[in-house]
């Protein structure tokens, strides 16, 4: 029996684009499974395919990988840097006969395939056993696909079993002697130790292929758990047509790293009913039995949901600096240490008032507001002369007034409409105008707190003295 903390997994993308969002989540179950094991999580860049791979792709992966907080263990492993290892395992196969070089044309492997294909079974190659090479030709090393049957004992999908004609001699070694993604996936696990591998069920056949080459080799076959692929709102396959696909795009609408974290692990994985996690919550309770056989649909409110959550636990410095971050350089809003001083009390609002981040910067609007501000024009509506006149009062009554927290403040604009012998809507509305120029706030008596008096009244008079 296997030491808990023997476990490894690992995350293996091929980088040919940014962290996609399906990527992001398995690679946060097998961080997870690695974790609650204290076994090892382990980052493999799939980059044998050189036309395809990119730096800039890798770089966005680790990237998206930093910021969803999806630490692996050691170095990041090449697979491409690794292709010497390859090629001995496959000459390794082809000695042991469980391999062969195949001199097939590709002409003849196309007529081959058709051959097959008309008899409904695999491609069988005529050099599986031997025969004398026909010159210097080039050649591929192919795997001697297996007269049994295959079953591949999943634990998302349960037993999974292929005829023995549904798979190819599979080429391991192309004719420029590079190796194919089987040989690497199936030598690269093994050589790393990997013992489970929690991926897309887009390789569920795959993983068939790759059971028989460990069974060749003698290898002890690691625990696969292939999970259904996310699907889009509307049921389908998650496509470009859904927008949105990389975990970056999840970083500029403003999610947490945390409540993307908990969003995903959900997709897909369930714990009874449970919804919101913390990250200490998840490690403890992922496990295998819990992955769905069923796709997930991505649900954007209830990931807002989720976030929301994470945005109320979160700690106040840190989403401070978080919007300032996102506010940088934006036109026509107070900055530094005058921002600072106005956002920190204003955080708890802010908090509920956001879902994620890019609301924030919107519910923060109003308070940054560089003076003198134009009002737009739906709040200009409110004001009126006799509307003018009325602030005009409220003007001399709030300067008369100590005491500045939105309680008071909220009982003084109850008694000067009293006073006034108006609705309170009479008041709010022009206030509302002139101290937030339409854009969007809490209640008034919160609004005239967290601007604190001198900006109040500095606003005020901004829009109630004539010209
Ligand atoms: N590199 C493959 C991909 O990005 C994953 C291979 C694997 O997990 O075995 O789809």
């Amino acid at each position: 029996m296997q030491n808990r903390s023997d476990i490894i997994t690992r995350f293996a993308p091929s980088p040919t684009g940014f962290l996609h969002i399906g990527g992001a989540r398995t690679a946060l179950f097998n961080y997870l499974f690695a974790r609650q094991a204290g076994g090892q999580f382990k980052l493999r860049i799939e980059d044998t395919d050189r036309e395809r791979s990119t730096t800039e792709a890798v770089d966005a992966i680790l990237a998206g990988m930093n910021w969803l907080g999806l630490e692996w263990d050691g170095e990041a492993v090449s697979q491409h840097a690794r292709a010497d290892r390859h090629r001995e395992i496959a000459e390794e196969l082809v000695a042991q006969g469980k391999a062969f070089r195949c001199y097939c044309t590709p002409e003849e492997v196309e007529k081959l395939r058709e051959e097959a294909f008309a008899e409904g079974r695999a491609l069988r190659s005529p050099w599986r056993d031997g025969g004398t090479p026909p010159g210097d030709m080039r050649f591929t090393v192919r795997f001697r696909a297996p007269d049994s049957d295959v079953t591949l004992h999943d634990a998302v999908q349960g037993d999974v079993r292929w005829a023995a004609k549904e798979f190819d001699d599979l080429i391991l070694l192309r004719a420029d002697g590079n190796p194919t993604y089987n040989l690497a996936v199936v030598v690269d696990d093994h050589d790393m130790g990997v013992t489970h591998i929690i991926r897309g069920d887009d390789h569920l056949v795959n993983g068939g292929r790759q059971a028989q080459l460990y069974d060749a080799l003698g290898w002890d076959r690691p625990v696969f758990a292939h999970i259904p692929l996310i699907h889009g709102p509307d049921g389908k396959k998650l496509s470009k047509r859904h927008g949105a696909l990389g975990a970056e795009a999840y970083r500029e609408m403003g999610y947490l790293p945390e409540g993307l974290r908990n969003y995903l692990a959900r997709l897909g994985w369930s714990h009874g009913d449970q919804e919101l996690f913390n990250d200490a919550e998840l490690i403890a309770a992922f496990s295998l039995a819990g992955l769905n056989k069923a796709p997930a649909r991505l649900d954007f409110d209830k990931m807002a949901f989720v976030n929301h959550h994470h945005i109320r636990q979160a700690d106040n410095a840190r989403l401070l600096a978080l919007l300032t971050e996102r506010l940088e350089g934006e036109e026509g809003l107070v900055s530094g240490a005058v921002a600072n001083a106005r956002l920190t009390p204003a955080m708890d609002m802010l908090k509920e008032r956001s879902k994620t981040l890019a609301e924030m910067e919107t519910q923060a609007y109003f308070l940054l507001r560089e003076r003198p501000f134009t009002i737009d024009d739906t709040a200009r509506k409110h004001l009126s002369p006799e509307a003018l006149a009325l602030l005009s009062r409220l003007r001399a009554v709030l300067a008369a007034h100590n005491d500045w927290d939105s309680e008071a403040l909220g009982e003084l604009l109850k008694a000067f409409a009293q006073d006034e012998g108006v609705g309170f809507g009479k008041i709010g509305q022009p206030l509302r105008a002139v101290l937030t120029g339409g854009a969007p706030a809490p209640d008034m008596s919160l609004v005239l707190a967290l601007l604190g008096r001198e900006e109040a009244i500095a606003r005020l008079d901004d829009h109630t003295r004539p010209a």
